[in-house]
């Protein structure tokens, strides 16, 4: 069997696609799954050599926090912080930090682009990397689309094609992939100039997307749809060629059905919080009770600013007047981020029954995983293991 195959065996392929890249598609190509996923499919023998690159390349088994330490990991300052444009603000996920960000490094020109997620051309469901050169584009792809999406099936063909520099957005794993990738090939080392992510909870199938739309009642497919967004945090939105349209809070969508479509690696997720990022960014909620009040509002981001060349671009674009920054006591992120924080304390547990049945297949360094697991309330662990191994025996 291939690495890759093993891979997917035990649940730990998450389709970013960067194995496709990098072997070619005469040896492997990505395809879409009836759950909803993408896979890779191996078309040819794989090397004892490429197997080995594939062990360190893989986000899905692999991922290196290179020495983080506490709950929230390393970080140079926590802000909370929202663009200082009205309408990227209003149209944004939260509070348009990412867009606003990318904006000034593509702006001031420190970068020539920034790849990020964003919709197919044509399609109202598929996502995949795109390579955003003006305003418009980096605007146009703001918002969170809660599926899977291609990210680094061409990234070899993208990199080798020009010297350009890049500013990379992407969810926790997608920076992992990318260093992972810079890493095993240091040729293209200069080429990102700036990692931003956004807090991820787990990757929902499109076949949630499509579960979600359908509780409009209709089955034929709308033309445009997005998950959040046009307000804090807004609403699920389809649309139809009609101009009918269907509605759902993002308590409903998210709470109901997305989140709960999530693939088992995003349930061991080592890192949702961004920790090998310049910056991390993610809802800067309100509280009540000890939990995120989903009120309609402005919307505001919480930014984990984790390396100096993060601290740097912070503040150049709160000078230029891309954002706007406030202070923000970090012991207010558990209550904002309840999933988050639990996740962290009890990824060390899930872990155990996971790395023994997989013969220890996965390489999670550097991210003070097991220390907070120390840490944690240890019943709560115990289920926890429980419950992984309930899950893996199941699959
Ligand atoms: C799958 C998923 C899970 C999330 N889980 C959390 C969470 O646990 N906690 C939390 O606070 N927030 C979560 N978010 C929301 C996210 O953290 C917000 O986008 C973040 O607060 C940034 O807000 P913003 O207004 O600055 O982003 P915007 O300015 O709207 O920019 C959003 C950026 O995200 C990128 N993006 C959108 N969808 C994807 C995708 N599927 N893959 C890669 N990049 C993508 C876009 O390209 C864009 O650059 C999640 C988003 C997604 C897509
Ligand atoms: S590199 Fe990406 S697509 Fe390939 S096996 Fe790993 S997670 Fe899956
Ligand atoms: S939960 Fe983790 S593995 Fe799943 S999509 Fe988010 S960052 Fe990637």
């Amino acid at each position: 069997m291939t690495i890759i195959d093993k891979i997917k065996k035990r649940h730990f392929c998450i389709g970013c696609g960067l194995c496709a890249s990098v072997l070619g598609s005469d040896k492997c190509k990505m395809e879409l799954g009836k759950d909803g996923f993408y896979f890779p499919i191996v078309q040819s023998k794989i090397s004892q050599k490429d197997s080995k690159i594939i062990s360190r390349l893989c986000p899905g088994i692999h991922v290196d926090g290179n020495k983080q330490s506490g709950v929230w990991g390393a970080m140079q300052s926590i802000e909370e912080s929202w663009s200082a444009d009205s309408a990227i603000r209003h149209k944004a996920a939260s509070g348009g930090v990412v867009t606003s960000l990318s904006l000034y490094l593509l702006e001031s020109h420190s970068v020539d682009a920034v790849l990020q997620v964003g919709v197919k051309d044509g399609s109202y469901l598929y996502n995949k990397l795109k390579i955003s050169r003006t305003r418009e584009d980096v605007v146009s792809n703001a918002q969170s689309r809660y599926a899977p999406a291609l990210v680094f099936n061409d990234i070899v063909n993208i990199l080798d094609s020009s010297d350009e520099k890049y500013a990379f957005v992407g969810k926790p794993c997608d920076i992992a992939a990318m260093k992972n990738l810079l890493k095993e090939f240091p040729k293209y080392n200069d080429r990102v100039k700036a990692f931003i992510s956004i807090f991820c909870a787990g990757m929902p199938s499109y076949n949630a997307s499509i579960m979600t739309w359908q509780m409009s009642g209709r089955t034929d497919e709308p033309v445009s749809l997005k998950y959040r967004g046009d307000g804090w945090p807004g609403n699920f939105y389809a649309v139809w060629k009609d101009g009918t349209d269907f509605k759902l809070s993002y308590n409903d969508s998210w709470g109901k059905i997305l989140g709960h479509h999530i693939g088992f690696r995003c349930k061991i997720c080592p890192d949702g919080i961004g920790m090998l990022a310049d910056v991390a960014v993610g809802d800067s909620w309100t509280t009540k009770n000890g939990y995120p009040d989903f009120t309609e509002s402005d919307g505001r981001c919480f930014v984990m600013v984790r390396t100096s060349n993060g601290s740097d671009i912070m503040e150049k674009a709160e000078k230029n007047g891309y954002i706007v920054r406030n202070t923000l006591d970090i012991n207010k992120i558990a209550e904002m981020q309840t999933y988050q924080y639990n996740r962290r304390k009890l990824e060390g547990w899930r872990l155990v029954p996971v790395q023994l049945i997989s013969g220890f297949m996965l390489k999670f360094k550097g991210l003070h995983i097991f220390r907070q697991a120390l840490t944690a309330n240890f019943v709560l662990g115990i289920k926890n293991m429980l419950g992984t191994t309930k899950r893996i025996v199941k699959s």
